[in-house]
């Protein structure tokens, strides 16, 4: 096992990783920036190092700063969270070549999966279904237009390298399609350095699955069930949760059997997330592969009893997993991702000082944050500040747990979507379990509009 981890994240999730190092013993280093002095991943870690100013890309996103810190705490390995650098192949090389464990998949899996095309060629070459699409990046805008006429209207145009809902453009005729194409590349460029685009069928009301993956140096890959994040705003997930309320046993048998024939044949190491797209007509679709541990892995969590993060330290060290197959899926699950945003104005962030933080608890819920009274939310970060993950023996109970534990939950200083959560969670159609990727960008004026 190893001396000591250092984190190369902040927020919920540097926290999270150092609970979990603790708990197998492993000693920490905190890295933060300027902004995060007062972070609290920064207070329970064994050593922290600054890494510069607040701005990511002088101080989280700096590879040679993080490395630096790793080698004067004497960490011998790097566990990157989600977000920054969980997905750059370059820094999983750099730690190889510092001697230091990248608490991850290899460079070569990272950078296979991370390209959007590539992932979907090597997803097709083991039989795993992918949305109709071209064969692979396209840069002729008549070529593409004539693909897009053949598989029809509305089509989606996305950046290869593209990520985190971003790079993204629905065309539902030809003289939009040849408007966006050109900007998609453009902005595909300036975006992400890259400015590939491909095309696929755009589906009116799919429900966003994905498959949560595990597997070891032993050559074991199993699933751990599914998650459904259809909940999504601007293809930014809100609301996660486990099971899906549009699967079936024999459904997630087939899902999760195509998701683990993907993980296998590129024999993937670690935790990693395969995202689907459920169509109406129950057909199923390989959308992309996530090559880190998700926002939302605490919904598996608690359904499975894995702690995944304790799993990936577990996997980096070369041990075997500590389950060998789908493990029984126990109750219904939710997560409530709760940001410091003003609902009421467009989403707009509202960083400041938290004056009052009062947590809610109880059976069946668990809360992942960072935040306590006398925080400072910054403004240079997503905005983010919890993460409320209730459990109950079933779907009902576990929605009358999230919307109590939602209305209990008092935060003064910022402004925060709590309320609008729990409005959601209230919505007819969400109770029914009746909804897809498009429900809150349908129901969010009738959402607003309702008393708290
Ligand atoms: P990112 O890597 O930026 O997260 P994804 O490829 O995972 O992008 O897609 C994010 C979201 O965009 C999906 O959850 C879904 O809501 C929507 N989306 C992506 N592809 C399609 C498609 N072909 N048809 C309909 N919706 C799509």
């Amino acid at each position: 096992m190893f001396k000591k981890v250092l984190v190369a994240n902040r927020g919920e999730i540097a926290l999270r990783v150092i609970r979990a190092c603790r708990e197998l013993g492993v000693q920490t280093v905190a890295v933060y920036s300027e902004a995060d002095r007062e972070s609290l991943h920064v207070r329970f870690a064994d050593d922290d190092v600054c890494i510069g100013p607040a701005p990511a890309r002088d101080s989280y996103l700096r590879i040679p700063r993080i490395i630096a810190a790793a080698e004067i705490t004497g960490a011998d390995a790097i566990h990157p969270g989600y977000g920054f650098l969980a997905e750059n192949a370059e820094f999983a090389e750099t730690c190889a070549a510092s001697n230091i464990t990248f608490i991850g998949p290899t460079p070569e899996q990272i950078r296979l999966m991370g390209n959007k095309a590539e992932a979907r060629k090597t997803m097709q070459a083991c039989g795993v279904p992918t949305v109709p699409g071209t064969p692979g990046p396209i840069d002729d805008p008549d070529a593409a237009l004539e693909f897009a006429k053949s598989i029809g209207f509305p089509v989606i145009i996305k950046a290869s390298a593209g990520g985190g809902g971003k790079g993204m453009r629905v065309a539902r005729d030809a003289e939009e399609f040849l408007r966006s194409f050109g900007l998609a590349r453009s902005e595909a460029l300036s975006a992400f350095g890259d400015g590939d685009v491909y095309v696929e069928k755009y589906l009116e009301r799919p429900r966003h699955i994905e498959f949560q993956i595990l597997g070891d140096t032993h050559g074991t890959v199993i699933h751990l069930g599914e998650r459904d994040c259809s909940i999504q705003r601007r293809h930014q997930k809100l609301i996660e949760e486990a099971p899906s309320p549009a699967m079936t046993p024999a459904l997630r048998a087939a899902m999760g059997d195509a998701a683990v024939r993907g993980a296998k044949s590129i024999n993937y190491v670690g935790a990693g997330t395969i995202e689907m797209l459920l169509d109406s007509d129950g057909s199923y679709y390989f959308m992309e592969m996530n090559t880190r541990i998700q926002v939302e892995h605490p919904v598996t969590e608690q359904l499975t009893g894995v702690d995944l993060v304790k799993e990936q330290i577990r996997v980096a060290a070369g041990e075997p997993l500590s389950v060998s197959e789908t493990p029984e899926l126990r109750g219904h699950v939710i997560e409530c991702r709760i940001n410091a945003e003003d609902p009421a104005r467009g989403f707009q962030p509202s960083p400041g000082r938290i004056d009052v933080f009062h947590p809610p608890g109880g059976p069946g819920v668990r809360l992942d944050t960072h935040a306590y009274a006398g925080y400072r939310v910054p403004p240079y970060y997503d905005s983010m500040i919890a993460k409320l993950i209730v459990q109950g023996k079933n779907r009902d109970e576990a929605l009358r747990r999230m919307v109590l534990a939602l209305e209990s939950f008092i935060i003064e200083g910022v402004t925060t979507t709590a309320p609008f959560l729990a409005k959601v969670l209230e919505h007819p159609e969400f109770r029914e379990g009746n909804f897809d990727t498009k429900f809150l960008e349908r129901e969010l004026t009738t959402i607003l509009q309702q008393p708290a």
